[in-house]
């Protein structure tokens, strides 16, 4: 299928707005008010946007549209989670989830088709790496949620109190789209949401941390998964490129000591892979001084994974190890289960690569055998 040759107003926040009514010699409020019919009212019918005058409201219909993905299927697990899978323009699709909690409302969304990265536990990396999402498309999955939560009834009434981009994809891969739809979320004149309640999750890629830092405010989450690098390289490759010292370097100085924001560290928990007690305790060391807390997410198994999750009691011996050393710690409930929605079990078939789960089996040997060396050194 081919794009439409118009000009998709989804595609930019309120600064990409004010160029482009500037492009039609239109003053700068002009995008105040569209942000506002977009994102505030969800209104995109240009004959409802009477404040606009007739003849740029002709002139828009002519040059512009509002586009957004197909709905393909909605799954609504019993326990109120909710999943969108959205069609594309090109035939392609992403997740969207959204978690209600008695006092709050998440809205998990997505940054690119696929992810290069590659991270062995997660089933988007296994897809490979399709292509990124535009900003509208980003958006769009907010513009949706928000659209179809406000239309339920009664005491099931919803709202999306907070955003993150922890559903496909990496987000420090596709910063340019994904700062404008940030921007948009956090606009008083769009979806209005604090800079603590919007999340992006990143697998570690420093540069683009420190880029982040200096260009936007949303709070970041760090997948961290493994106490150390020989571990981490196995599970999350980008590890080799950015090894734990320069991760935690940067994680170190990522708020100003003033603020008290902390970074919410991630931490899967694979069953006998890195659930284990002399794990915590490195976790506590490279922590140390860090201003962070930890999120342990139960391992969301999906079709040859090569994993297992862990059992519970090794889950709060885990956190207990944590919270001790003073690192606050929490357990991430496991959420849509009945609907495969949780983090790293969105979309599509897995495609599993040529004996990959052989292959696992045997570098995860050689790296328990890697770890002990560590831990020796560790009691020296
Ligand atoms: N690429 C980013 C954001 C998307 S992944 C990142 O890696 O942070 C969002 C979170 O889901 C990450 O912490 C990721 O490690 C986690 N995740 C991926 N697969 C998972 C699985 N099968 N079970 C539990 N968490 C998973
Ligand atoms: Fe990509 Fe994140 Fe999955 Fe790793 S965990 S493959 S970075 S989406």
């Amino acid at each position: 299928m081919i794009a439409s040759a118009k000009v998709n107003l989804f595609n930019f926040d309120r600064h990409g707005l004010e160029a482009f009514f500037a492009e039609q010699g239109e003053k700068a409020y002009r995008a105040t008010q569209m942000v506002k019919w977009i994102h505030q009212l969800g209104v995109i019918d240009l004959d409802k946007m009477t404040n606009l005058s007739r003849s740029l409201r002709a002139q828009l219909i002519e040059t512009t549209e509002f586009s957004l993905p197909k709905v393909k299927y909605r799954q609504h697990s019993k326990d109120g989670t909710r999943k969108w899978i959205l069609e594309l323009f090109d035939g392609n699709a992403i997740e969207t989830v959204f978690i209600p909690e008695n006092d709050r409302g998440t809205l998990c969304v997505s940054s690119q088709v696929g992810c290069i990265l590659n991270c062995s536990f997660c089933s988007t990396g296994r897809q490979g790496f399709n292509r990124n999402l535009t900003t509208a498309e980003i958006i769009s999955q907010l513009w949706i949620a928000k659209d179809e939560l406000a239309r339920e009834a009664g005491n099931q009434k919803r709202h999306v109190s907070n955003v993150v981009f922890m559903g496909m994809g990496e987000p420090l891969l596709n910063v340019d789209q994904v700062v404008p739809a940030m921007e948009l979320m956090m606009d008083d004149f769009g979806y209005g949401l604090s800079k603590r309640r919007v999340t992006l999750s990143t697998s570690g890629l420093v540069p683009a941390m420190k880029e982040l830092k200096a260009t936007s405010d949303v709070a970041l989450a760090v997948s961290l998964h493994a106490p150390n690098d020989p571990l981490r390289d196995i599970l999350v490759p980008i590890n080799k490129k950015y090894p734990l010292a320069e991760l935690m370097a940067v994680c170190r100085d990522y708020y100003p000591k003033s603020s008290k924001r902390k970074i919410t560290f991630e931490y899967v928990m694979l069953d006998g892979v890195n659930d284990q007690p002399k794990h915590a305790r490195q976790l506590c060391k490279i922590l140390e001084g860090v201003p962070g807390k930890m999120n342990l997410i139960p391992f969301n198994p999906f079709p040859h994974s090569g994993y297992g999750r862990s059992p519970i009691g090794a889950i709060t011996a885990f956190r207990d190890i944590l919270q001790k050393a003073g690192i606050v710690t929490t357990i991430r409930k496991t959420r849509g289960d009945d609907i495969d929605a949780a983090c790293g079990q969105l979309v599509g078939d897995v495609n599993d690569r040529t004996q990959r789960k052989a292959r696992l089996a045997t570098r995860l040997k050689r790296i328990a055998v890697k770890t002990e060396e560590l831990d020796i050194d560790e009691a020296r």
